[in-house]
């Protein structure tokens, strides 16, 4: 009886501190992105990516592939209005509206690329039927050079997300492109081969796994 009152002690106890409150939460994000930290901690990643970038010798057929959003787009506004929840179909006309933001700490590495003659690809999860939508908002918010872009098509739904960047960085590869840097808020935009490299930017706002 005794074993059985600490059991339930010592589960109460490891309950109670390992369960946030979903108002704190909520607001150490957002003071996390803000208050500034967030566009520092970027710029920090960045400088890093700079520097690694600098050291290479660039040939010809070098790309980099960027992830989309929380990426190069920021999706900050439309979920801080959805008091950081997620809803499909209003997440999808977000997306439709083209209103996201470039996020520029990550504009002045493609920038600097660029400047290197290195080939810029989009990679993200987003669906086919959001390319136009996307390509007009990368291009009306400053990535006036878009090498390629690729989506998720029908044939790749239900494919890991993982598994699915890999493949497609892999087709790039053979199309003649060699990554020489791979750029997401997500380690499964990063995760098995051709990915030269890694740039893990910081995400406070959602995992995909
Ligand atoms: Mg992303």
């Amino acid at each position: 009886m005794r074993l059985l009152a600490i059991l339930f002690l010592t589960t109460a106890v490891l309950y109670s501190q390992d369960c946030t409150n979903l108002t704190t939460a909520k607001n150490t994000v957002k003071a996390y992105y803000e208050n500034g930290v967030y566009e520092k901690e970027l710029n920090m990643v960045i400088d890093s990516a700079l520097y690694k970038l600098s050291a290479l010798s660039i040939q010809k057929g070098d790309a980099a592939v960027f992830d989309v959003d929380e990426t190069t787009l920021s999706n900050y506004s439309h979920i801080a209005s959805m008091d950081y929840g997620f809803r499909l179909d209003i997440w999808n006309d977000w997306i439709m509206s083209g209103k996201a933001s470039a996020i520029m700490p990550v504009k002045r590495l493609y920038d600097s690329l660029l400047s290197r003659g290195v080939r810029v690809l989009f990679l993200t999860g987003r669906i086919s039927e959001q390319y136009t939508a996307t390509y007009k908002n990368l291009k009306n918010v400053g990535y006036s050079v878009i090498d390629t872009l690729v989506m998720k098509t029908p044939q790749d739904k239900g494919t890991p997300m993982p598994i699915f960047k890999e493949n497609k960085r892999l087709e790039l590869e053979k199309k003649g492109y060699r990554i020489i840097m791979c750029i997401g808020d997500q380690l499964t935009d990063m995760q098995g081969k051709a990915t030269g490299i890694k740039v893990k930017l910081p995400n406070h706002l959602y995992l995909v796994d």
